[in-house]
């Protein structure tokens, strides 16, 4: 079987930077991601109000266990469907 060295590319819309080891996102997306979700979790924080602690329970149970500061997009948005969170297209 032959060995397979894929490199992954950035999975933003027409970006074909290499993404970063165990991201599926380039440095630059990485870090707008960053920015953006910041803003995102203030505002989800607004909108929970006293059922915030639960949700952060939660996101930190789906959390990478290798990376506890990751958590996969995908979990994300199991997490917010439970809690009943619609994001507009403009916060994904
Ligand atoms: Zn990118």
């Amino acid at each position: 079987m032959p060995r397979q060295n894929r490199i992954k590319s950035c999975k933003s819309d027409h970006c074909w930077l290499v993404a970063q080891d165990f991201s599926a996102y380039c440095k630059i997306h990485l870090k707008m991601i960053q920015s953006k979700a910041f803003i995102l979790i203030q505002d989800m924080r607004t909108r929970l109000g006293p059922r915030w602690p639960d949700f952060v329970n939660m996101m930190r149970s789906k959390a990478d266990p290798e990376d506890p500061e990751q958590l996969f997009v995908e979990e994300f948005q199991k997490i917010l469907s439970f809690f009943k969170i619609k994001l507009s297209a403009t916060q994904l």
